[in-house]
């Protein structure tokens, strides 16, 4: 247990004025801090006041990222109790904000920066980290932050705040998280000639070498951290699908913004089956964009249109893409691999609104990052041929959704069943207020790495994601339907998180994949698990 200064410096332990008399007598606190000890709830009304007097949304990122690098226990208590002001701020869409401004705003390094001279040696790197039984791991290589691009090492961002997100929606202990930011390069210019930029300025390393590097990493997590999760996040797609595909089957591993992505839209469309009726098997989907995102929805809806019964053959056509050249058919030689199992025979077209007068989706999807794409003609047109149009404008952050809230419920009467990747406050329309949903990955990685976790699952297979789903859909109210909002409240997210863990836990327990022994009352073990964040006696 450290004393004095270094105490008060080690954020896991930490506790500022909340150290009592005894606490001081045996740590040599005394005379550092101020006399008054203060309970943990004062602490939160003195966050909170500074929090609010914040500005701008950026400096409530630099207030909250500071206290979580002095006290780890209070951030996670106010984080938790105001999760639905905070998450925009620690999360989509302000860190995406932050990624682009962090070599500006840098002040104390969060997580480890494994860089090109580490090759040969990124087990050694590994065990400078200064804790022990790390469970999940959140890496990027920074290429395809959000829908900002390249961000290089700046992207650490995203590692910090999804491991945030895993403590605070999911419980777990934050002194197992460990983010990592592969730090090999950008090809951004703009970051490239920055000065203040904190990542190597070189172009980034590609083929055989990049691929030599990430196999080193993963092979130095199974050796240096054998239980940890790793969670693939923000690569830019082909090296996204390709690890994936690669990993899938050797490692505890998963992509969230494939696998996770897909297991939220997959239970934003359960929940529109309960307001129209409409079977998953009975919708004809139109994604636009055809990148990692989109192909790894469809994969995964197709796999749950199998479960319905329906071939795979007919379930691949009931998903449509159109990409930045136009609606992907079989006539088109520009193809990449991951779109080939879904270009289908039709006439070309090169534009959103010929595309969907043609095809007469009922619901349309955007995972495109092309902000205001769906626009008033597009949004008409998918009002005129469905009663209840289902409308999803996924792509992050704010200024890159395919149309607001507004702009959907406005253009469609009110008739569209309406998701988002960002959060957009309700609307009223005509004395009705419709609150619209936020597919927010977090309503499901979080669960999905607490049921890894909680029964040791050697792999994380799709049955898990479909699993966690069906449960998400499963937690939404039918008051919270009535307004067209198809996910729980955020502040439910706990449950939530807990009740998809329970199923995870279980697919793999009954998939042969659980290295835990399995308790009598599973979701009670789970529950007793998670991280509270309450301040615990040292004397
Ligand atoms: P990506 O780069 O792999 O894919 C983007 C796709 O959009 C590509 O197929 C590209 O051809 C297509 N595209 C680009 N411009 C276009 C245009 N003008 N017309 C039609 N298509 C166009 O990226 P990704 O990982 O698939 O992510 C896409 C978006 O989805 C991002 O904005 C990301 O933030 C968002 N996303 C949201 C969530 C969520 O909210 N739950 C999760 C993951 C990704």
């Amino acid at each position: 247990m450290p004393r004095g200064t270094d105490l008060l410096h080690d954020p896991s332990l930490n506790k500022g004025t909340a150290f009592t008399e005894d606490e001081r007598n045996a740590f040599g606190l005394q005379g550092l801090l101020p006399s008054r000890v203060c309970d943990q709830s004062e602490q939160v009304t003195r966050v909170l006041e500074n929090y609010r007097k914040k500005r701008t949304d950026l400096d409530k990122y630099i207030n909250l990222i500071a206290l979580q690098g002095r006290n780890e226990t209070l951030f996670y208590r106010v984080v938790i109790d105001n999760i639905e002001e905070m998450m925009p701020i620690i999360y989509t869409p302000i860190v995406g904000r932050a990624c682009q401004e962090y070599g500006h705003i840098f002040r104390r390094s969060r997580g480890l920066f494994l860089s090109r001279k580490h090759r040969g040696e990124i087990a050694d790197v590994l065990r400078n980290w200064p804790k022990q039984g790390i469970r999940i791991i959140v890496v990027t290589d920074g290429e395809r932050i959000l829908g900002l691009g390249d961000l290089g090492a700046n992207g650490m961002g995203i590692p910090v705040g999804k491991l945030s997100l895993y403590t605070a929606c999911a419980g777990i202990n934050p002194n197992q998280a460990l983010p990592i930011t592969l730090d090999i390069g950008t090809d951004n210019d703009a970051l490239r000639d920055d000065p203040l930029y904190i990542g190597d300025h070189a172009k980034r390393i590609r083929g055989e070498e990049y691929d030599d590097f990430v196999d080193e990493f993963v092979q130095a997590v199974q050796e240096v951290f054998p239980d940890a999760l790793i969670q693939f996040e923000d690569f830019a797609t082909r090296n996204a699908i390709q690890l994936l595909k690669t990993y899938r089957d050797r490692a505890r591993c998963f992509n969230d913004d494939i696998q996770g992505t897909a297991a939220v839209t997959l239970a934003g469309l359960y929940s529109t089956s309960r307001l129209t009726g409409m079977e998953l098997g009975a919708q004809q989907i139109l994604f636009f964009g055809a990148g990692s995102a989109a192909t790894g929805i469809a994969d995964l809806l197709v796999g749950a249109m199998v479960g319905e019964g329906l071939p795979e053959s007919e379930a691949r056509n009931r998903c449509w893409f159109v990409d930045s050249k136009g609606l992907v058919v079989t006539s088109r030689i520009d193809l990449a691999e991951h779109k080939l199992p879904y270009a289908h025979e039709h006439e070309p077209h090169t534009d959103l609104l010929s595309v969907v007068r043609s095809l007469k989706p009922t619901a349309l999807i955007g995972v495109s990052g092309q902000g205001g794409a769906f626009t008033r003609p597009v949004l008409r047109e998918m009002a005129v041929h469905n009663p209840q149009p289902i409308i999803f404008a996924l792509s992050n952050p704010t200024a890159n959704a395919e149309a607001t809230a507004e702009e959907v419920y406005r253009e469609t009467e009110g008739r569209a069943i309406f998701a988002s990747g960002s959060p957009f406050d309700p609307v009223t329309l005509g004395g009705k207020t419709l609150v619209p949903g936020q597919g927010n990955n977090a309503y499901i990685f979080p669960g999905v790495g607490l049921g890894v976790v909680a029964s040791g699952a050697k792999r994380v297979t799709d049955e898990m994601f479909f699993a966690a789903a069906r449960s998400l859909a499963a937690d939404v109210s039918q008051d919270s339907l009535s307004q067209g909002c198809l996910y729980p409240p955020l502040s439910k997210i706990r449950e939530v998180s807990l009740h998809i863990a329970v199923v995870v836990a279980q697919v793999a327990y009954d998939s042969g994949l659980a290295t835990r022994p399995k308790p009598q009352d599973l979701l009670e073990d789970i529950r007793s698990g998670m991280y509270e964040p309450e301040y615990r006696s040292y004397v």
